[in-house]
């Protein structure tokens, strides 16, 4: 999707030879959105590779004169041409008032022209984005507008996930929905003095619960199998000493459903 800003005009307060004041297009797939539309907008645009588009929808971020006296004047060119598309005009509180006192300025229009006063914190929702409105420090009542895209999953790289370690199931759908998740192996784990941390970019974390999803053998090589390269060295003792939980715990069936059942049971005893 194609975004990007013109800057039809950039100057404040007044006019100069190569300036025109404040206005903004934004341009998002086929979308169009002027925001603000200072004297000499409509000529800015004709003099562009833009054009005199069929704007549907204009923003005021405040009603100062170098944002809004070239509103009517364009107003006037659309019905001249007859257009009968509505237009819809947003600003802060205070539109109406201005936008009616500039009809007799602008005088009958061939198409419908809608007014929408925001407040601080409105969002507008769109296809495939949020419009929101946010507070800015200026002399009048004045609203700043932020576009916000939605989030949009790509395609998901199964075969880094595998080099990574991402385990089949739901994590993989949390990160394509953009979150994160822990990967912690046995190797990430140390025990020292019966107490369980995990290696992080921060330094160690102590570890509190532990959800296992390897056979009692592999859990910790000092307790079953010495020869082995899996499980945390010391684990069962921190265990033992009370220090560490094990979800599904040792013993018990590894599979989720096990845990579930036996949740379960317990949970709903009459
Ligand atoms: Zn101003």
């Amino acid at each position: 999707m194609d975004l990007d800003l013109v800057f039809v005009g950039t100057s404040g307060s007044v006019p100069t030879a190569q300036r025109a004041p404040s206005s903004l297009l934004l341009r998002r797939g086929g979308e169009r959105l002027l925001f603000d539309c200072g004297e000499g907008t409509q000529r800015q645009l004709l003099r562009s590779s833009v054009g005199l588009i069929e704007l549907q929808e204009v923003f005021f971020t405040h009603f100062h004169a170098d944002h809004y006296l070239g509103l009517p004047g364009m107003l006037k060119t659309f019905a001249l041409r007859g257009r009968d598309a509505p237009l819809t005009i947003y600003g802060p509180r205070g539109l109406k008032e201005l936008v009616g006192a500039l009809r007799r300025v602008f005088g009958k229009l061939t198409y419908p022209v809608e007014l929408v006063e925001l407040r601080v914190g409105d969002v507008l929702a769109r296809d495939g984005y949020d419009l929101t409105t946010f507070p800015v420090a200026h002399r009048v009542e004045s609203l700043g507008f932020v576009l916000v895209e939605h989030a949009r999953p790509g395609r998901f790289d199964v075969e880094t996930a595998d080099a990574l370690g991402v385990p089949a199931g739901p994590e993989r759908g949390r990160l394509q929905a953009g979150e994160a998740i822990e990967l912690v192996e046995g190797r990430d784990l140390i025990v020292h003095d019966n107490i369980v941390s995990m290696r992080t970019t921060a330094g160690l974390r102590r570890v509190d619960v532990i959800y296992r999803r390897v056979d009692d053998d592999f859990l910790d090589p000092l307790a079953f199998r010495t020869d082995s390269h899996l499980g945390v060295a010391g684990l069962l003792n921190a265990y033992r000493a009370g220090n560490v939980s094990l979800a599904n715990a040792i013993g018990r069936e590894i599979i989720e459903a096990g845990l579930v059942n036996v949740w379960l049971t317990n949970t709903l005893k009459p």
